[in-house]
């Protein structure tokens, strides 16, 4: 489905959609100067080191490095593509774009765009039905009898399947939208009987609720039974389709994902009823993952809005441990994660329903930390008044802890054993460093990329090239200098070298912008250049000129070229035959002939910079 956007159109989206206000949608920016900063939402912090600069029209965080451009912003905070973030930006400000279409015939697939679209009608198909069809009273009746009816079936387009085999594929079929299409969206079943197929309705007689991805699109829906002695099961979901993976999807993301940004925290429950329940009480930070574990790519998406998410928990066994892998799960991610146990016999629904939202609000705000809650059921399980329980229970306690990202936290972990326990926090942190170190690795099977420290970042490009950019980026004057006296072969870092050739090839161009011209999903280098331009200059006291410190990191990176190319002589030397040694070893006499000069200041070197009479 390759879609293509010429660069003039990509510059036009780019400068319809100021930056501040793209971003200021998401988090609250507060001026500072001629800048704006704010909590970095990719990381957790305490003081704002996140920056927009209106000026240029990128953003950087200092603390955890991403930055970009308002195509970046979207691609990172939405998980977008970059054509989906083209595309939103340019219907955010009224554009019409042209397209110019690569592959999508040739997919042999519908366009997914088509698909929501298709879906989307479907949503008012079954929303029609249980609004005015006549056999739909039942269903009617059940929501009045749930209190599910009036505004919240608004707000989640709650729909009816009439019950008929062939409703939806008739309607289809006057819409225009084919049996195959409505197989794509996993509405109809196949059924095969000698060499005749035959299709149906998937959903039949059942509430229908749209599950929506986070922007709001809709990909499955579930249905649920009028009532218990009705064929099939309590909910019946959308199969895998390309829009449906049910181990991403969290029910009413959509609706929560604001207000979970606000607070950087996420409840998650397990029903899709408890999470319309929640959100018609006004609890909006609400999402339900559906009756399925929670999986490394729900963290993810989690991640993107929250630092902390609270579990709802059903009080059984199945629960408890279901709640502990999925905390662990959600951990991994780098999510601090508390646990809210319900009474027994409530779930969210009825919890509200029954003791209202103050009595709700208590369990969540007296959620525990995971070492808490799972110290608890240990306590039930295992007789810690014998050594050997203890063992156990220490052993259960200190994976969990294993999960924890953050040292800080591990350390107020093992406090907490410690007291609960008994057990000294010594002991425990010797314990929890060998299990650690006996524990099979989780790198291979998380599903997030190891996250990076800022200080490993930085040093994968070589400081000096790093510095360079950066004066040519704050001085384009020092252009001319640095294209008569280096080569792109002083540069060792492709990156470095990319950026340095195209300040050079732009240097008469005052609207030159580098991010435009790398690739916009790359993260390495979107962070390395908004960096290079918000970061205070490291290269320049006051009184250098600009000239003096482009000479200094010419001497200096020529210097380097020099040795590294000495250096590979050397070891080229051993491996000839003597006859072709005596010429290597002229080479290399002119090599430490040139770099005694280099060091012995800018007008000494000039003449062998001028004609550096390299081999290359
Ligand atoms: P309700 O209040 O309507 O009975 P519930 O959420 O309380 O729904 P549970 O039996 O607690 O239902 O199940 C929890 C969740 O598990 C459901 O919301 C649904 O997402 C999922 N689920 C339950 N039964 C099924 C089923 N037969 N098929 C698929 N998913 C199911
Ligand atoms: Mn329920």
């Amino acid at each position: 489905m390759g879609k293509m956007l010429s660069k003039q159109v990509i510059e036009d989206i780019r400068s319809r959609n100021d930056i501040t206000e793209v971003i200021g949608a998401y988090i609250r920016l507060k001026r500072a100067g001629s800048a704006f900063k704010a909590l970095c939402p990719f990381h957790k912090e305490k003081t704002p080191s996140f920056q927009v600069n209106p000026h240029k029209q990128i953003f950087h965080c200092f603390g955890c490095g991403k930055g970009g451009d308002v195509f970046s912003f979207l691609m990172e905070y939405e998980g977008m593509s970059f054509i989906e973030a083209a595309k939103v930006l340019a219907e955010r400000a009224g554009m019409n774009i042209e397209w110019e279409d690569a592959d999508s015939r040739a997919a042999g697939r519908t366009d997914k765009n088509r698909l929501y679209q298709v879906h989307e009608e479907v949503v008012q198909f079954y929303r029609e039905r249980l609004k005015s069809a006549p056999a739909a009273e039942p269903a009617r009746a059940y929501l009045k009898d749930r209190q599910l009816d009036g505004e919240i079936g608004d707000t989640f387009q709650f729909g009816y399947a009439p019950d008929e085999w062939d409703a939806l594929i008739t309607w289809g079929r006057k819409k225009g939208f084919s049996i195959e299409l409505l197989d794509e969206l996993g509405l109809v079943i196949k059924s095969e009987k000698g060499d005749k197929t035959h299709y149906y309705d998937r959903f039949r007689k059942r509430i229908m609720i749209p599950i929506r991805d986070e922007l709001g699109r809709p990909i499955a829906f579930t249905g649920r039974v009028l009532s218990a002695d009705q064929h099939g099961g309590k909910y019946v979901n959308s199969p895998e389709t390309i829009l449906f993976s049910k181990s991403r999807a969290l029910f009413a993301v959509d609706k929560a994902r604001r207000a979970i940004v606000d607070e950087r925290r996420a409840i998650v429950c397990e029903g899709q009823i408890d999470a319309i329940r929640c959100h018609q009480a006004g609890l909006i930070t609400v999402v339900a993952s559906q009756g399925t574990a929670l999986t490394g790519q729900h963290a993810h998406l989690l991640k993107r809005y929250a630092d902390e998410v609270v579990l709802m928990l059903d009080a059984d066994k199945a629960g408890e441990d279901a709640a502990l892998r999925g905390a662990h799960v959600l951990m991994d991610a780098g999510l601090s994660v508390l646990i809210a146990q319900l009474p027994t016999g409530e779930d969210p629904d009825t919890m509200l329903l029954n003791q209202g939202k103050d009595a709700f609000l208590a369990l969540v705000d007296n959620a525990q930390s995971v070492v808490e809650f799972q110290l608890n059921i240990l306590a039930a399980r295992e007789d810690l008044s014998t050594e050997a329980g203890v063992m156990r229970a220490e052993r259960a306690v200190l994976e969990t802890i294993q999960h924890a990202q953050s040292a800080l936290l591990r350390d107020r972990f093992v406090q907490q054993v410690s007291e609960r326990l008994g057990v000294r926090e010594n002991a425990l942190r010797v314990d929890l460093k060998s299990q650690a170190d006996h524990r099979p690795s989780t790198r291979e099977t998380q599903p997030l990329p190891p996250r990076q420290s800022p200080a490993t970042r930085k040093t994968r490009h070589p400081h000096d090239e790093l510095a360079l950019v950066e004066l040519l980026l704050a001085h384009p004057g020092i252009a001319p200098l640095v294209e008569t006296y280096l080569t792109p072969y002083d540069l060792t870092d492709p990156l470095c070298r990319k950026m340095t050739l195209l300040l050079i090839e732009h240097q008469d161009d005052p609207g030159f912008r580098l991010l435009d011209h790398l690739d916009a999903g790359d993260q390495v280098s979107n962070s390395l250049i908004t960096h290079l331009e918000m970061a205070p200059s490291r290269v320049l006291a006051d009184e250098i000129p600009p000239e003096r410190a482009a000479q200094d990191l010419i001497l200096c990176l020529r210097r380097n070229s020099l040795e590294r190319e000495r250096a590979h002589l050397r070891s080229v030397m051993q491996a000839v035959e003597p006859a072709e040694q005596s010429e290597l070893q002229i080479r290399s006499f002119e090599l430490t002939h040139q770099l005694a000069a280099l060091r012995q200041g800018w007008s000494a070197a000039v003449p062998f910079l001028e004609n550096p009479d390299r081999s290359e």
